[in-house]
Protein backbone atom coordinates (compact mmCIF):
# COMPACT_ATOMS: atom_id res chain seq x y z
CA UNK A 1 0.00 0.00 0.00
CA UNK A 2 1.36 3.49 -0.82
CA UNK A 3 -0.44 5.68 1.27
CA UNK A 4 -2.04 8.97 -0.33
CA UNK A 5 -1.90 12.38 1.40
CA UNK A 6 -4.29 14.98 1.68
CA UNK A 7 -4.14 18.59 0.73
CA UNK A 8 -3.50 19.23 4.59
CA UNK A 9 -0.85 16.27 5.01
CA UNK A 10 1.01 17.66 2.27
CA UNK A 11 1.16 21.44 3.47
CA UNK A 12 2.70 19.72 6.41
CA UNK A 13 5.33 18.25 4.21
CA UNK A 14 5.96 21.75 2.46
CA UNK A 15 6.43 22.98 6.19
CA UNK A 16 8.71 20.56 6.37
CA UNK A 17 10.90 20.33 3.68
CA UNK A 18 10.93 24.57 3.40
CA UNK A 19 12.58 24.26 6.81
CA UNK A 20 15.09 21.82 5.47
CA UNK A 21 15.78 23.72 1.83
CA UNK A 22 16.47 27.17 4.61
CA UNK A 23 18.86 24.80 6.79
CA UNK A 24 20.16 23.72 3.66
CA UNK A 25 21.26 27.37 2.64
CA UNK A 26 22.18 28.40 6.26
CA UNK A 27 24.97 25.14 6.09
CA UNK A 28 25.75 26.57 2.76
CA UNK A 29 26.98 29.83 4.28
CA UNK A 30 29.32 27.99 6.48
CA UNK A 31 30.79 25.94 3.30
CA UNK A 32 34.50 26.50 2.96
CA UNK A 33 38.11 25.61 3.59
CA UNK A 34 39.00 24.97 7.21
CA UNK A 35 35.71 24.15 8.68
CA UNK A 36 35.28 21.00 10.32
CA UNK A 37 31.55 18.46 9.00
CA UNK A 38 31.10 18.73 12.92
CA UNK A 39 30.56 22.44 13.15
CA UNK A 40 28.20 22.48 9.84
CA UNK A 41 26.23 19.82 11.74
CA UNK A 42 26.02 21.72 15.06
CA UNK A 43 25.19 24.95 12.66
CA UNK A 44 22.15 23.12 11.38
CA UNK A 45 21.01 21.36 15.07
CA UNK A 46 20.28 24.86 16.11
CA UNK A 47 18.61 26.54 12.97
CA UNK A 48 16.39 23.37 13.21
CA UNK A 49 15.42 23.52 16.83
CA UNK A 50 15.34 27.18 16.61
CA UNK A 51 12.42 27.05 13.78
CA UNK A 52 10.59 24.53 15.61
CA UNK A 53 11.65 21.43 14.44
CA UNK A 54 13.93 18.07 15.21
CA UNK A 55 16.45 17.05 13.40
CA UNK A 56 14.81 13.86 11.60
CA UNK A 57 18.12 12.37 11.30
CA UNK A 58 19.56 12.33 14.89
CA UNK A 59 19.17 9.20 16.72
CA UNK A 60 17.19 7.34 12.61
CA UNK A 61 18.57 3.71 13.29
CA UNK A 62 21.19 5.55 15.55
CA UNK A 63 22.43 8.05 13.14
CA UNK A 64 24.46 10.24 15.67
CA UNK A 65 24.21 13.27 13.41
CA UNK A 66 21.94 16.30 12.42
CA UNK A 67 23.30 16.26 8.66
CA UNK A 68 24.78 13.46 6.72
CA UNK A 69 28.17 14.68 5.37
CA UNK A 70 29.87 13.11 2.77
CA UNK A 71 33.25 14.27 1.10
CA UNK A 72 35.04 13.62 -2.30
CA UNK A 73 34.73 9.64 -2.77
CA UNK A 74 31.87 9.32 0.06
CA UNK A 75 28.45 8.95 -1.26
CA UNK A 76 25.67 9.17 1.25
CA UNK A 77 25.79 8.49 5.46
CA UNK A 78 29.11 10.27 6.27
CA UNK A 79 29.17 10.74 9.78
CA UNK A 80 29.79 14.52 11.21
CA UNK A 81 33.19 15.30 12.70
CA UNK A 82 35.72 17.15 14.36
CA UNK A 83 39.01 15.86 12.45
CA UNK A 84 37.02 16.16 9.83
CA UNK A 85 38.29 19.09 7.65
CA UNK A 86 37.12 20.63 4.56
CA UNK A 87 40.14 22.01 2.13
CA UNK A 88 39.79 23.77 -1.14
CA UNK A 89 38.90 21.42 -4.16
CA UNK A 90 36.83 19.13 -2.16
CA UNK A 91 32.88 18.37 -2.73
CA UNK A 92 30.46 18.05 -0.20
CA UNK A 93 27.26 16.62 -0.65
CA UNK A 94 24.93 17.65 2.42
CA UNK A 95 21.73 15.87 3.90
CA UNK A 96 19.21 16.91 5.82
CA UNK A 97 16.16 16.00 7.55
CA UNK A 98 13.58 17.46 10.01
CA UNK A 99 10.68 16.37 11.95
CA UNK A 100 7.74 18.54 12.59
CA UNK A 101 3.94 18.69 13.32
CA UNK A 102 4.59 14.28 13.12
CA UNK A 103 5.98 14.62 9.14
CA UNK A 104 9.13 14.74 7.63
CA UNK A 105 11.26 16.81 5.47
CA UNK A 106 14.22 15.76 3.42
CA UNK A 107 16.90 17.36 1.05
CA UNK A 108 20.21 16.89 -0.31
CA UNK A 109 22.34 19.07 -1.79
CA UNK A 110 26.32 18.66 -3.09
CA UNK A 111 28.55 21.75 -3.04
CA UNK A 112 31.67 22.92 -4.50
CA UNK A 113 34.08 23.75 -1.33
CA UNK A 114 36.08 26.69 -3.49
CA UNK A 115 37.28 25.37 -6.97
CA UNK A 116 36.87 22.27 -8.10
CA UNK A 117 38.49 20.05 -11.41
CA UNK A 118 36.00 20.73 -14.49
CA UNK A 119 35.11 17.33 -14.27
CA UNK A 120 33.96 17.24 -10.54
CA UNK A 121 31.65 20.63 -11.44
CA UNK A 122 29.88 18.88 -14.11
CA UNK A 123 29.04 16.06 -12.38
CA UNK A 124 27.75 18.54 -9.79
CA UNK A 125 25.68 19.79 -12.28
CA UNK A 126 24.55 16.87 -14.40
CA UNK A 127 23.67 15.23 -11.18
CA UNK A 128 21.36 18.23 -10.47
CA UNK A 129 20.23 18.20 -14.27
CA UNK A 130 19.07 14.87 -13.88
CA UNK A 131 17.59 14.87 -10.66
CA UNK A 132 15.85 17.32 -12.71
CA UNK A 133 14.61 15.12 -15.28
CA UNK A 134 13.35 12.64 -12.29
CA UNK A 135 11.18 15.17 -11.34
CA UNK A 136 9.79 16.37 -14.54
CA UNK A 137 8.26 13.03 -14.93
CA UNK A 138 6.88 12.88 -11.30
CA UNK A 139 3.05 13.27 -12.71
CA UNK A 140 -0.01 11.17 -12.16
CA UNK A 141 0.06 8.45 -14.78
CA UNK A 142 3.01 8.21 -15.03
CA UNK A 143 5.01 5.01 -13.29
CA UNK A 144 8.21 5.07 -10.77
CA UNK A 145 9.90 3.57 -13.60
CA UNK A 146 9.47 6.94 -15.79
CA UNK A 147 11.23 8.56 -13.14
CA UNK A 148 14.04 6.21 -12.91
CA UNK A 149 14.67 6.15 -16.71
CA UNK A 150 14.97 10.06 -16.56
CA UNK A 151 17.62 9.86 -14.37
CA UNK A 152 19.71 6.88 -15.46
CA UNK A 153 19.75 8.12 -19.27
CA UNK A 154 21.08 11.89 -18.52
CA UNK A 155 23.05 10.39 -15.82
CA UNK A 156 24.98 7.89 -18.18
CA UNK A 157 24.24 9.74 -21.32
CA UNK A 158 27.28 12.10 -19.84
CA UNK A 159 29.82 9.51 -18.93
CA UNK A 160 28.45 9.10 -15.67
CA UNK A 161 27.53 5.98 -13.33
CA UNK A 162 24.22 5.79 -11.05
CA UNK A 163 24.57 4.17 -7.87
CA UNK A 164 22.20 1.36 -7.35
CA UNK A 165 21.89 -0.25 -4.03
CA UNK A 166 20.46 3.41 -2.29
CA UNK A 167 17.27 4.63 -3.41
CA UNK A 168 14.71 7.20 -3.13
CA UNK A 169 11.31 6.94 -1.35
CA UNK A 170 8.15 7.76 -0.46
CA UNK A 171 8.18 10.56 2.43
CA UNK A 172 5.56 11.16 5.29
CA UNK A 173 4.97 10.53 9.15
CA UNK A 174 7.53 8.00 8.04
CA UNK A 175 11.38 9.29 6.84
CA UNK A 176 11.45 6.11 4.32
CA UNK A 177 7.69 4.87 3.17
CA UNK A 178 6.81 3.37 -0.13
CA UNK A 179 7.35 3.56 -3.30
CA UNK A 180 11.03 3.00 -3.45
CA UNK A 181 12.34 5.35 -6.29
CA UNK A 182 15.41 3.89 -7.69
CA UNK A 183 18.00 6.10 -9.79
CA UNK A 184 17.89 3.50 -12.89
CA UNK A 185 14.96 1.00 -14.70
CA UNK A 186 12.98 0.96 -17.27
CA UNK A 187 10.15 3.33 -18.61
CA UNK A 188 6.65 2.13 -17.93
CA UNK A 189 7.18 -0.11 -14.92
CA UNK A 190 7.14 -0.04 -11.18
CA UNK A 191 4.05 1.57 -9.08
CA UNK A 192 1.62 3.98 -10.77
CA UNK A 193 2.12 7.41 -9.23
CA UNK A 194 -0.64 9.10 -8.64
CA UNK A 195 -2.39 12.19 -6.97
CA UNK A 196 -1.29 12.55 -3.38
CA UNK A 197 1.78 10.96 -3.10
CA UNK A 198 5.05 12.75 -1.87
CA UNK A 199 8.38 10.73 -2.93
CA UNK A 200 12.14 12.08 -2.69
CA UNK A 201 13.98 11.54 -5.60
CA UNK A 202 17.49 11.44 -4.85
CA UNK A 203 19.93 10.47 -7.48
CA UNK A 204 23.65 9.65 -6.73
CA UNK A 205 25.66 9.90 -9.20
CA UNK A 206 29.36 8.48 -9.24
CA UNK A 207 32.38 10.19 -11.38
CA UNK A 208 33.38 6.75 -12.11
CA UNK A 209 32.29 3.03 -11.94
CA UNK A 210 29.34 2.36 -9.70
CA UNK A 211 29.84 0.07 -7.42
CA UNK A 212 30.24 1.46 -3.41
CA UNK A 213 31.14 -0.28 -0.20
CA UNK A 214 28.94 0.04 3.01
CA UNK A 215 31.65 0.91 5.80
CA UNK A 216 32.79 -2.20 8.39
CA UNK A 217 34.10 0.54 10.36
CA UNK A 218 31.28 3.11 11.43
CA UNK A 219 28.69 1.19 9.93
CA UNK A 220 27.47 4.67 8.12
CA UNK A 221 29.62 5.62 5.32
CA UNK A 222 29.03 4.95 1.85
CA UNK A 223 31.72 5.74 -0.14
CA UNK A 224 32.78 4.36 -4.39
CA UNK A 225 35.20 1.29 -4.34
CA UNK A 226 37.10 3.29 -7.43
CA UNK A 227 37.75 6.08 -4.87
CA UNK A 228 36.65 8.66 -7.40
CA UNK A 229 33.77 11.21 -6.29
CA UNK A 230 30.52 11.11 -6.12
CA UNK A 231 26.99 13.83 -5.97
CA UNK A 232 23.42 13.24 -4.39
CA UNK A 233 21.03 16.04 -5.15
CA UNK A 234 17.26 15.21 -3.57
CA UNK A 235 13.90 16.92 -3.71
CA UNK A 236 10.44 15.19 -2.25
CA UNK A 237 7.90 15.63 -4.51
CA UNK A 238 3.69 15.73 -4.09
CA UNK A 239 2.06 13.87 -7.20
CA UNK A 240 -0.43 16.56 -8.50
CA UNK A 241 -2.71 15.42 -12.06
CA UNK A 242 -0.63 18.44 -13.21
CA UNK A 243 2.66 19.62 -13.02
CA UNK A 244 4.78 18.45 -10.36
CA UNK A 245 4.30 19.95 -6.95
CA UNK A 246 7.82 20.42 -5.49
CA UNK A 247 7.91 20.64 -1.69
CA UNK A 248 11.61 21.28 -1.52
CA UNK A 249 13.48 24.27 -3.36
CA UNK A 250 17.19 25.00 -3.91
CA UNK A 251 16.55 28.93 -4.47
CA UNK A 252 17.62 29.14 -1.14
CA UNK A 253 21.42 27.59 -1.46
CA UNK A 254 21.38 29.26 -4.85
CA UNK A 255 20.95 32.88 -3.48
CA UNK A 256 23.53 32.52 -0.92
CA UNK A 257 26.20 30.97 -3.90
CA UNK A 258 25.21 33.61 -5.98
CA UNK A 259 26.26 36.35 -3.03
CA UNK A 260 29.08 34.44 -2.47
CA UNK A 261 30.34 34.95 -6.10
MG1 LIG B 1 18.01 12.73 2.32
MG1 LIG C 1 15.89 10.68 1.23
Amino acid sequence: MIELKTEEEVELLRENNILVSKTLAEVAKHIKPGVTTMELDEIAEEYIRTNGAIPGFLGYGGFPGTLCVSINEEVVHGIPSKDRVLKEGDIVSVDCGTLMKGFYGDSAFTFAVGEVDAQVAKLLEITKESLLKGVEKAVAGNRVGDISYAVQQHAEANGFSVVRELVGHGLGRKMHERPEVPNYGMRGRGPLLRKGMVICIEPMVNLGKREVNFSEVDGWTVTTRDKMPSAHFELAVAITSGKPDVLTTFSFIDQILTERK
